[in-house]
């Protein structure tokens, strides 16, 4: 697979070129950095220190945040897709324009393969992910490429239809 291309916040050109791409404007773009940074200062990670950040933007103009909140029984902690996901769609939000991650490293923060999934659930298949890293570098792609052959709500078919296409025993 190609290298994804980095670009960075700080480069007008660059921001240009990925607001047009992805159909954002250019404070969009800059309001989706420093909230995904910003939401990392709430992250609960006393046991990796690993702090993420996540930003929705909502179809209505609405700004979401989460970060990740990490438990003493480890497996059970949240990343902050899905903190920032649950709190919008608990509060009736639920289609998006853009997602954005911010975590401590020099990679550009992609999320999770069980955070893919959860976006998928809530945002089409062309919606981007902004992936930040430390610098205010960030690699974008939407959630078809991050998630290929995906499955997700408009696969699954009603129980009824399930139940009517099982072979007769
Ligand atoms: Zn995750």
């Amino acid at each position: 697979m190609a290298a994804i291309k980095t670009y960075s916040i700080q480069n007008p050109s660059h921001r240009e070129e990925t607001v047009k791409k992805y159909g954002l404007t250019e404070n969009e773009l800059l309001t989706l950095h420093e909230r995904s940074v910003a939401a990392k200062s709430r992250a609960y990670c006393p046991y990796s220190k690993f702090r993420v950040g996540a930003t929705l933007l909502s179809n209505n103009g609405q700004w979401i945040d989460g970060a990740n909140v990490e438990n003493a029984s480890y497996g059970i902690g949240t990343c902050a897709e899905r903190v920032a996901l649950g709190k919008a769609v608990t509060e009736g939000i639920r289609s998006f324009k853009a997602v954005g991650v911010a975590a401590d490293i020099e990679a550009t923060c992609s999320p999770c393969g069980a955070c893919r999934q959860f976006i998928r659930e809530f945002c089409d298949l062309e919606t981007p992910i902004f992936m930040f890293n430390i610098k205010g570098e960030y690699a974008t792609m939407t959630i078809s490429e991050l998630l290929p052959l995906s499955f997700g709500p408009d696969v699954l078919p009603s129980p009824e239809v399930l139940e009517a296409n099982r072979p007769q025993t």
